[in-house]
């Protein structure tokens, strides 16, 4: 076989288990309320490249994340877009910092350009000392700093406060807020992207929009900055289908508040009953609850039953739910009640 580059022979391929379920709420996805009917096509050119800029496509999202639409790059999902940012920015052995446990994609780009992962331990409790973080990147002068807001897996939300004192003590690193949950909660940067240069903030159609299956991602920043940043934009990135789909449903993003208000209420309800069945459940600013089940091997005894949910194996065994539809949490807490007994 013909030899990879040295640093990508040694990484390790990621793959996504593909298992058979009946309930899905092992991946954080939405539901599929914005297009249920599919979506309208008319008047569409498959044969011509896409709209390199995506510009109805970051005028319609600009709307949503009250920006300007110059304020907006887009990509294949959001994921692409902190790999090539990481890539960009980073030259071997150069640092990237940020909470562990967080989203474990972060170390994965930095394996794949030979950047250097930092991680900075939560506290007991999985909550994140910003004092800490500040004191670790004036040490180690990371090129970046990526704080998850809400955090994945953990559901911790940030304070805003913190934020700002992370973007007012820590100025020569890059800093990215990682967004993807952030309309579940209520906290967002994007209204500091002007003050804090540079500050970059990652939002995705993949969570609350119910859209992952696209791959729209959105990395919004000063004017100044994206304008730099679109030198390592891949051109046509984002293919026309998905400019497409998304559009129509950025249509609609008055039914955006509600349906993330409903996951907000199922959220605490599943919280509540987990709790009666004596499940520590952290609490969360996302589509998901981050438990300590009482019983042992959960992920295992419900992937039998087809009920799919995350396990995630630190010092001690934690599991991550999505937070589904009624439906589907009732079906969850059947299997449960099954398992406790
Ligand atoms: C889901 C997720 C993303 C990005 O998802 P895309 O589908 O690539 O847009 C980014 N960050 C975190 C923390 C996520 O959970």
């Amino acid at each position: 076989m013909i030899k990879l580059k040295e640093s990508v022979e040694k990484l390790q391929a990621y793959f996504v288990n593909d298992l058979p379920y009946k309930v899905k709420l092992d991946a954080n996805e939405g539901s599929n309320y914005l297009l249920k009917d599919g979506f309208k096509i008319d008047n569409f050119k498959a044969n011509l490249y896409p709209d390199s800029d995506s510009k109805i496509l970051r005028e319609k999202m600009s709307k949503y994340y009250k920006c300007k639409a110059e304020n907006i790059m887009v990509g294949n999902g959001s994921s692409e877009l902190i790999n090539t940012i990481i890539n960009a920015y980073c030259e071997k052995g150069e640092k990237v910092m940020s909470f562990i446990p967080s989203f474990s994609m972060y170390q994965t780009y930095c394996d794949l350009c030979g950047a250097e992962y930092v991680g900075v331990e939560t506290e007991m409790d999985f909550s994140q000392n910003i004092d800490k973080l500040i004191d670790e990147a004036k040490k180690e002068n990371p090129k970046i700093v990526i704080v998850c807001n809400p955090n994945n897996p953990t559901g911790y939300v940030t304070p805003k406060e913190d934020l700002v004192k992370l973007l007012d003590n820590v100025q020569n690193s890059l800093i990215i807020i990682d967004e993807a949950y952030a309309d579940f909660s209520e906290i967002s940067v994007i209204d500091l992207i002007n003050k804090y240069e540079n500050l970059l903030v990652m939002r995705t159609l993949s969570k609350a929009f119910g859209l992952a299956g696209l791959r729209v991602g959105a990395v919004i920043a000063n004017e100044k900055t994206i304008k730099y940043i679109w030198k390592v934009k891949v051109p046509y990135n984002l293919n026309i289908l998905s400019q497409y789909a998304a559009e129509q449903a950025l249509d609609n993003i008055d039914k955006v508040k509600d349906y993330t208000n409903r996951v907000k209420k199922l959220r605490q309800s599943l919280k509540d009953s987990l709790e009666e069945l004596n499940f520590t459940v952290y609490p969360s600013g996302g589509n998901f609850l981050f438990v300590k089940s009482p019983v042992d091997n959960l992920f295992e005894n419900l992937m039998e039953q087809g009920v799919l949910i995350r396990e995630f194996r630190y010092d001690e065994v934690y599991n991550r739910i999505t937070i589904a539809t009624e439906e589907e949490n009732k079906i969850l807490l059947e299997e449960i009640g099954k398992l406790i007994g």
